[in-house]
């Protein structure tokens, strides 16, 4: 199974994209946690990156995709992938689909988490990473309505919609049923 997971910030896309790939035994790839990795272990990539994440802005596509060209290899296709946070872009969309191309596979399920923005906002200052700042919370909102909204267009023949509001464990069980259903 190779499924994409696309939500506004505080949607719970990575705590549910952790618990789905694991009851489904695919790979986790979360672009977020590589860069922050990468930050913290002060590597060279992390230098590059912090100040994109600390603004809650993107980081330019020449880095996003060459990371994302190196986690996803053949046998990461073969065994199935779950990935959280990219693409985030039509654009990165576009790069994503020749990327799979070239390994012969195809992304056969996107699942949009949905969350009403009113509601997300405590929920990620009571999070309290260094990006959860008000301000920048904002800003990646806004980013996420420009940029990354229209993919919910882009994948339409693929798309599951998950209401995304409630406890944690009824939120995953709604996405695997309608996974299943989908399968
Ligand atoms: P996330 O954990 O998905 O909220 O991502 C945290 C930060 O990592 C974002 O605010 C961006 O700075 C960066 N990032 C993650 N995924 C991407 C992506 N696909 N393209 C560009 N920047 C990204």
């Amino acid at each position: 199974m190779r499924i994409l997971i696309v939500g506004p910030p505080g949607a719970g896309k990575g705590t549910q994209a952790a618990l789905l790939s694991e009851e489904l035994g695919v790979a986790h790839i979360s672009t977020g946690d590589i860069f922050r990795a990468h930050v913290e272990g002060g590597t060279e990539l992390g230098r590059q990156v912090k100040k994109y994440l600390d603004a809650g802005t993107l980081v330019p596509d020449e880095v996003t995709n060459a990371m994302v060209a190196q986690q996803l290899t053949e046998d990461v296709c073969r065994v199935g992938f779950l990935l959280d946070g990219f693409p985030r872009t039509v654009r990165q969309a576009k790069v994503l689909e020749a990327l799979l191309r070239d390994r012969d596979c195809e992304i056969d399920t996107v699942l949009a988490f949905d969350v009403p923005e009113d509601q997300v906002l405590k929920r990620l200052l009571a999070r309290g990473r260094a990006d959860d700042t008000e301000d920048v919370i904002r800003h990646r909102q806004q980013l996420y309505r420009e940029e990354t909204a229209p993919l919910l267009d882009f994948y339409a023949d693929r798309l599951i919609t998950v209401p995304a509001v409630g406890p944690v464990p009824e939120v995953t069980s709604r996405a695997l049923d309608a996974l299943r259903t989908r399968a």
